[in-house]
């Protein structure tokens, strides 16, 4: 899809522009919700099960109808190896293949008026891939169950196939739902040019399986190459984001975010109660008052923070609110507010707070999450927008009507930026309910002036 012209020009570019819109090469429906999400278009609600293959499931014969020219060379394998399912990366490799062989090598994916990638313009990091155990381990199995998925007369030479999974490695973006779950994985040919940062200038969000990049600041003029989002979630010290980076994509971010030092992303809080400074650990006494860290302080540290990983890696699925207030309850006085564990638990006991309609629980974590939030993803991010978005649902709930109406407001400027006015986010989630804060905030007033 082509962008509008203007951006590629030496003209400034607002905060809050769409720079990219543009539909997927390929994509796959994330396996995990294959039964709650239609094949084509990624929505959810009533569907219908695909009669030929009995695996794939539409919202009606419109999607079915769009999504044949690629489901055609799926849907008879499908079949075949029933009951057997097909992992995400092997979906996604097996429709770049059929897209290959049905000319797509061709299709271009333009980034500005006159640049576009094709398939082949993706970094692949070929060798790379090949020297890594772990990605050549995962690349075999795959080819395992291509061959049988595809049979030997699709199958590309193994060359071809470890450059089609570097692609895919390296180029995937996952496409996210309203509430940025992610529901499928696809390939963006446009959007692929995108660098990462950690203090990313633009961000990514979806509309169905359409990808919309947009500014998060004012930039002088669009310049490609000057252009970043954040590849790793950035609730996560510089440690982590690295490693990630690294072992995910080959190389070693430098960006601003990672040469800052980190003063509070894995500090205890002082000893010292009228101090509450972030301490590292390593240290023998507080910075700042003098305050000694003891041996049995340290140790006490590092098994609440084993604790809590422990049971953050066991709640990735699900999110448990007594264990989460169990995790909670041992690191009181002992993680620093700002550690990314506790950050990172917080959000776990109020996701699971939200998932049990514990509204008053609910808006206790989600306060107490904001500042983190605020501090690692920044001011203007997609998930702080609908953390504010839901604490103002949550405040509509308890009938705090007055605050609701405040923080819906400070929704509505973020999302505005990161989401625009026309997103569907916008439309069907954040206007139905700062229309109604009004409404309930003035009938309110009047029925006390009445009082
Ligand atoms: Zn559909
Ligand atoms: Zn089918
Ligand atoms: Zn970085
Ligand atoms: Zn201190």
């Amino acid at each position: 899809m082509r962008i509008k012209s203007q951006y590629c020009k030496r003209m400034p570019v607002n905060k809050g522009t769409t720079i990219l819109y543009e539909n997927a090469f390929a994509y796959v429906v994330k396996l995990a919700v294959r039964d709650e999400r239609c094949d084509h278009c990624l929505h959810s609600g009533k569907l219908s099960k695909c009669s030929g293959c009995q695996y794939v499931y539409y919202c009606d014969r419109n999607c079915q109808k769009e999504s044949w020219p690629i489901h055609k060379a799926e849907c008879a394998n499908l079949k075949r190896i029933s009951p057997k399912i097909i992992p995400d990366a092997a979906r996604l490799m097996a429709r770049i293949i059929i897209k290959l062989n049905q000319g797509g090598a061709n299709e271009v994916g333009y980034y500005c008026e006159t640049k576009f990638r094709k398939f082949k313009d993706l970094m692949s990091h070929y060798s790379d891939i090949k020297k890594d155990p772990k990605r050549m381990e995962h690349f075999i199995s795959l080819c395992g169950v291509l061959l049988e998925f595809l049979g030997e007369a699709l199958m590309p030479n193994t060359a071809e196939l470890i450059g089609i999974y570097g692609r895919i490695c390296i180029n995937s973006f996952n496409i996210l739902d309203l509430d940025m779950n992610s529901i499928g994985v696809g390939i963006y040919l446009g959007a692929s040019v995108i660098d990462h940062s950690c203090k990313p200038n633009a961000v990514v969000t979806f509309e169905g399986t359409t990808i919309i990049v947009r500014t998060l600041i004012d930039l002088p003029y669009l310049d490609w190459s000057q252009v970043c989002i954040s590849y790793v979630d950035l609730l996560s010290s510089n440690n982590e984001r690295r490693k990630e980076l690294y072992d995910s994509y080959y190389f070693w971010c430098n960006c601003e975010r990672c040469k800052q030092s980190e003063p509070m992303a894995e500090t205890a809080v002082c000893p010292n109660p009228s101090c509450a400074s972030p301490c590292l650990i390593e240290n023998d006494k507080c910075d700042k008052c003098d305050a000694k860290l003891s041996e049995d302080f340290k140790k006490t540290f590092h098994e609440i923070t084993d604790f809590t990983i422990h049971h953050l890696g066991k709640m990735k699925t699900m999110a448990y609110l007594d264990v989460s207030k169990i995790c909670l309850e041992k690191q009181k006085d002992i993680l620093h507010s700002f550690n990314i564990q506790h950050i990172r638990t917080l959000d776990t006991a109020f996701l699971a707070a939200v998932n049990l309609e514990y509204w008053e629980d609910a808006e206790l974590y989600s306060k107490q999450l904001l500042p983190g939030y605020l501090l690692y993803y920044g001011e203007v991010h997609p998930l702080i927008g609908l953390l504010y978005l839901t604490m103002g649902k949550i405040q509509l709930h308890l009938r705090k009507l007055k605050q609701a109406l405040e923080i819906l407001k400070k929704a509505s400027a973020v999302l505005t930026i990161t989401h625009g006015d026309k997103h569907p986010i916008m439309r069907e989630e954040l206007r139905p309910l700062l229309y109604q804060a009004i409404i309930e905030t003035t009938s309110n007033n009047n029925h006390n002036d009445i009082v």
